[in-house]
């Protein structure tokens, strides 16, 4: 029977540390002769194919799913499941983790907290009520350079919640973000690049689902 956590969720803005910490419990797992895997959603297109890197170099292999339902095909024989970027996946993350709990398995869960509005992302405020931990990571702040940056700063023009790329954004504490709407109205921001067309129907699931 496995003791502690059952459900954890790791959260934070983006260069927080979500994906490193996600792995670094994954391969305490690992070394307690856990069965385990690792998911993420198709569209996180950052990381190699079959992986799940951390932006300080860690990395451990992942299974890409298209859905969150994808990862019960997986987890039959995982004791400890983990999940990143759960922000990419919609609200049908829910039951799923909802049946891998019933099946007494343990999950580590990582994610955006926030979009970059400074709105609830997807299913992941869900999840941190669910969880019997949480972890909110901060990072550095890239405006004034403190420690507390919670807040993910988008730097070009585009109104999709989804749009991946690291160079897009960049970590802020709470003080100096700017929202997107006057943010945009003081600068003239480069216009995004047009989204490749699989995450045209992800965004669509997404606004579909996430009233905001
Ligand atoms: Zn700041």
């Amino acid at each position: 029977m496995l003791s502690g956590y059952r459900l954890e969720v790791i959260v934070g803005c983006m260069s927080a540390g979500k994906s490193s910490e996600l792995i670094r419990r994954i391969e305490r797992a690992r070394l307690a002769y856990l069965p385990t895997i690792i998911v993420r959603p198709t569209t996180d297109t950052r990381s190699k194919p079959n992986y799940v890197e951390s932006r300080n170099g860690l990395a451990s292999q992942a299974l890409v799913v298209p859905d969150a339902k994808e990862i019960l095909k997986y987890s039959s024989h995982a004791v400890v499941i983990g999940i990143d970027e759960a922000q990419f996946f919609n609200t049908d993350l829910i039951p799923v983790v909802q049946t891998l709990l019933r099946q007494k398995k343990k999950l580590i869960v990582s994610g955006l907290d926030l979009d970059y509005k400074g709105d609830p992302f997807g299913p992941v405020p869900l999840l941190m009520a669910m969880a019997d931990r949480v972890d909110k990571l901060l990072a550095v702040c890239r405006k004034c350079g403190s420690d507390f940056a919670c807040r993910t700063q988008r730097l070009v023009q585009s109104d999709e919640q989804i749009l991946v790329g690291d160079a897009q954004y960049e970590a802020r504490c709470i003080h100096c973000f700017e929202p997107p709407g006057e943010y945009q109205l003081r600068l003239e921001l480069p216009l995004a690049e047009t989204n490749p067309p699989h995450l045209a129907v992800i965004q669509g699931m997404v606004a579909g689902t996430v009233a905001s």
